[in-house]
């Protein structure tokens, strides 16, 4: 089967897994006290659904995605619009890196201030 444009990419994989820097996955696993989304607020879970498609921090990477997607992207879209396209797929691969790049250096900070 060729499909070039069909590879899991190694950010991709883990955004689309819930897995990587998700508050929600590391607080499960003992690596996080909170499991809150630090700029949206207390109540609203960090998880892979809420910073894909609804945190504010995103906005800016999610129209940048949506705009070469020519839709919204939602839970039921994003996966088939990324099938049909190459260049969707392309963008919400760098999209998901930023993603988890920036995911990470929160991370990382969080764990320097409290040592
Ligand atoms: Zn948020």
């Amino acid at each position: 089967m060729e499909r070039k444009h069909g590879q899991v990419d190694f950010y991709l994989t883990l955004v689309l897994s819930g897995h990587g820097c998700f508050r929600s996955y590391l607080k499960r696993f003992g690596h996080d006290t909170e499991e809150s989304c630090p700029e949206c607020g207390s109540g609203i879970t960090e998880d892979a659904s809420h910073v894909i498609f609804d945190c504010r921090r995103f906005d800016e990477e999610r129209d940048e995605l949506e705009a070469i997607a020519g839709t919204a992207i939602s839970v039921d879209t994003l996966v088939p619009l990324m099938l049909a396209d190459p260049r969707t797929w392309e963008a919400a691969a760098e999209f998901a890196a930023k993603l988890i790049r920036s995911l990470r250096a929160l991370e990382r900070s969080r764990r320097e201030q409290t040592g």
